[in-house]
C-alpha cells in the first residue's frame, strides 16, 4: 500500500521529463541493444520523430510518457489547471494518431511502449512482449525477402542529432 504511493509519485516525476534520454526510453534502448537489436534514434524525417527506428525491419518504436500522450492510465489522475492540460493532451493524442497513421500508410510497423509499462514491476513482461512482437515482424519480413541478399541497410545512416525538446521544460 505504501509501495503504491511511492510508485505513483515516481510516475509523476517521470511524466514531467520529456527529452530524448528520459529513463523509460533508456530502459527500452539498453534492453534492445543487449538483445542484439540495432536501431537509430529520433529519425527526424519520419512522422512523429519516432524514438527508435529499425529501418531494416521497417519498424518504429515510440516510448511514450503517459501524461503527455494521454495514456488511459492517467484518466483518473487529478490535475490542477485541468482544462488547459486536457486540451494540450488531446492535441498530443490527435497528433500521435495522425503520425502513426502516416507511418503505417508508408509501410512501417508502429510499436508504442508506455512509460507505465516500464515500471520495475512490469518491465520484464513488457520487454518480453516487445521481443515477441519484433521477432514476429522479422520473421514475416525475412519470409518476404527470401531469395535476396541481405545488406546492412542501416550502415549509411548517420546518428540523429539531439532534437529540441518538444514540450520545453
Ligand atoms: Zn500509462
Amino acid at each position: 500500500m505504501g509501495d503504491r504511493m511511492t510508485r505513483e509519485q515516481r510516475h509523476r516525476c517521470m511524466s514531467r521529463i520529456k527529452g530524448r534520454d528520459t529513463k523509460p526510453e533508456m530502459v527500452v534502448r539498453r534492453w534492445l541493444w543487449r538483445q542484439g537489436y540495432r536501431y537509430r534514434l529520433c529519425v527526424k524525417a519520419l512522422p512523429g520523430r519516432p524514438d527508435i527506428v529499425m529501418r531494416k525491419w521497417r519498424t518504429v518504436i515510440f516510448v511514450n510518457g503517459c501524461f503527455w500522450h494521454g495514456h488511459e492510465c492517467q484518466k483518473h489522475r487529478p490535475v490542477t489547471n485541468a482544462q488547459f492540460w486536457q486540451d494540450k493532451i488531446t492535441r498530443n493524442r490527435e497528433r500521435d494518431a495522425r503520425n502513426q497513421e502516416l507511418l503505417r500508410a508508408a509501410g512501417w510497423h508502429v510499436i508504442v511502449v508506455w512509460e507505465c509499462q516500464l515500471t520495475p514491476k512490469c518491465r520484464i513482461d513488457t520487454l518480453r512482449e516487445l521481443d515477441l512482437t519484433l521477432s514476429r515482424i522479422m520473421l514475416e519480413q525475412t519470409g518476404r525477402r527470401k531469395g535476396y541478399a541481405f545488406r546492412e541497410e542501416e550502415s549509411g545512416w548517420s546518428q540523429a542529432a539531439e532534437p529540441p525538446s518538444e514540450y520545453g521544460q
